[in-house]
C-alpha cells in the first residue's frame, strides 16, 4: 500500500490525434512541477500519478496549479485484494461526519467482486466503524471513490480542483505587455492557461519610474512564472520615447501614440525570441486609450495577433480573478507607471487612424524603436 496523488486532466481528453502529444508534455509539466518533492511520476490509462513523495498536501498544491489538470485526489493504491481494500476504505473514512457514498468502479472485470457488491458491502462495513456517518446515494457530502485498475486498486475520498486549462507550451508562444498593474498579468494567466509560452516586456521611465516600479513588476513576473517553467522579464527604457512624444505630438493623441509605440516595440522583441503574439490587459472602454476607435489606431502598427483576454470584462470581474491567482496584492502596491507620467489632460475618445501619420510625422519612428529594442535588458525570474 503506498500513498498516490491521482491527477485528472480535461480537455487534454478532447484532442485526438494529437492526443500522445498533449499527455507527454503535460507529464513533463507535472514531473517538473513536483521535481525538487522527489516524486515518481507516469501515466496510466487515462490518468497521471504522483508517487514516493512525503509531503502530499505541497505535492497536491503544486500540480493543481499545472495547466491542463483538472483535479487531482490524494489517495491510497492497495493490492487488488477484497479485504484489504475494504480495510483502507473504513481507515480513510473514520475522520468523517455527515453524510457518505462509496463509488466503486472495476475497470478490471476479472476482479471477483462486482462494483455494486463493493458499494453495499464497504458502505456496511464504514458505518459499523463510524457512528458519525449516514449514506445518501442523491447529495452525499463526501463520496469514496473504489477503483479497481489494471495495475492495483486506488480509493480516494477528496478532489481537489485544479486550474484546467491546456498543457504549457502546446498553445505557442506570446509576449505579454505587463504594467505594474491589476489587468494585464491576469490577462497574461488567462493565455497562460491555454498553454502558451509567455514572455514579459515591461516599459520603465527613469527617472519618471523609479526602482520600485520595476521591483514590482518583476514580482508579478515571478507569480505569474510559477505557473509553469519561471518568466522571462524584457525591460524596455522608455524615456526617450515618451519625452519626444510630449514634445512633437498633438497633445490629447499622447497617450495614444505611446501605446503605439509599445506595440511596435513589443512586436519587434516578440519576432527576436520567436513569439507569435502580444497580450494586453486592455478591456473596452475602461480608459480613453481603450475605446474601440483607439484599439483600432494601436493594432494598426503591429502584424500580429494582439491578444485581449480582458476585453469583455469589469473592472470587478478582473480583481476577482486577480486575488484568485494570488497577483491582486502585488499589483496594488503604489507605484508610477511610464503612463501616467505624460498622461494628457483631454484625451482623444475617438481618434480617427488617417491622422495618425500626421501626428506622428514629427518623430523618427524607426529610429526610436530601434533604439529601444537595442538598450533592452533581460532578467529571468
Ligand atoms: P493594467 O492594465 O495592467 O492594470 P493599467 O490599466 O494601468 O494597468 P493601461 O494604462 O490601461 O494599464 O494600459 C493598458 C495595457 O497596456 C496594460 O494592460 C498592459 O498590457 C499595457 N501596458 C501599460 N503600461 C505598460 C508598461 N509600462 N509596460 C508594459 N505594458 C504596459
Ligand atoms: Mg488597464
Amino acid at each position: 500500500m503506498q500513498k498516490v496523488l491521482l491527477v485528472r486532466f480535461g480537455e487534454v481528453h478532447l484532442k485526438g490525434l494529437n492526443r500522445p502529444y498533449f499527455l507527454r508534455m503535460l507529464t513533463e509539466n507535472v514531473k517538473r512541477a513536483v521535481k525538487d518533492l522527489g516524486g515518481r511520476v507516469w501515466l496510466s490509462d487515462s490518468r497521471i500519478y504522483v508517487a514516493d513523495v512525503e509531503d502530499m498536501d505541497e505535492c497536491a498544491r503544486r500540480v493543481s496549479r499545472v495547466f491542463g489538470v483538472y483535479s487531482v485526489s490524494p489517495a491510497l493504491e492497495i493490492e487488488k485484494e477484497f479485504e484489504p481494500i475494504a480495510d483502507a476504505c473504513v481507515e480513510m473514512m473514520r475522520g468523517y461526519s455527515g453524510t457518505f457514498k462509496v463509488l466503486a468502479r472495476r475497470s478490471d472485470k476479472r476482479f471477483p467482486v462486482t462494483s455494486q457488491e463493493m458499494n453495499e458491502e464497504i458502505g456496511g462495513r464504514i458505518l459499523d466503524a463510524n457512528a458519525n456517518l449516514k449514506v445518501d446515494v442523491h447529495k452525499p457530502q463526501h463520496k469514496l471513490h473504489v477503483e479497481i485498475r489494471d495495475q492495483a486498486a486506488y480509493i480516494c475520498a477528496e478532489e481537489i480542483h485544479a486550474v484546467g486549462g491546456m498543457p504549457m507550451g502546446t498553445g505557442g508562444k506570446a509576449a505579454l505587455l505587463l504594467s505594474g498593474g491589476i489587468d494585464s498579468p491576469v490577462a497574461g494567466y488567462e493565455l497562460m492557461k491555454r498553454g502558451v509560452r509567455t514572455c514579459a516586456i515591461h516599459f520603465q521611465s527613469p527617472p519618471y519610474t523609479g526602482e520600485l516600479a520595476r521591483d514590482k513588476v518583476l514580482s508579478l513576473a515571478k507569480i505569474l512564472g510559477e505557473y509553469g517553467g519561471g518568466m522571462k522579464v524584457y525591460l524596455v527604457p522608455f524615456t526617450k520615447v515618451q519625452l519626444e512624444i510630449h514634445e512633437k505630438c498633438p497633445e490629447g493623441l499622447g497617450t495614444l501614440i505611446t501605446r503605439r509605440f509599445m506595440m511596435r516595440i513589443a512586436e519587434k522583441i516578440a519576432r527576436g525570441f520567436g513569439a507569435q503574439a502580444l497580450i494586453t490587459g486592455e478591456s473596452l472602454g475602461q480608459v480613453a486609450s481603450q475605446t474601440m476607435d483607439a484599439l483600432g489606431c494601436t493594432d494598426a502598427v503591429v502584424s500580429m495577433p494582439v491578444f485581449r483576454p480582458l476585453i469583455g470584462l469589469d473592472k470587478i470581474e478582473i480583481i476577482e480573478k486577480a486575488e484568485k491567482i494570488g497577483t491582486y496584492e502585488t499589483s496594488i502596491l503604489p507605484y508610477e507607471d511610464c503612463c501616467t507620467v505624460f498622461t494628457p489632460r483631454h484625451p482623444v475618445t475617438k481618434p480617427k487612424l488617417s491622422t495618425m501619420p500626421d501626428a506622428e510625422s514629427k518623430l523618427d519612428v524607426e529610429a526610436l524603436v530601434n533604439e529601444a529594442v537595442e538598450n533592452t535588458e533581460v532578467v529571468v525570474v
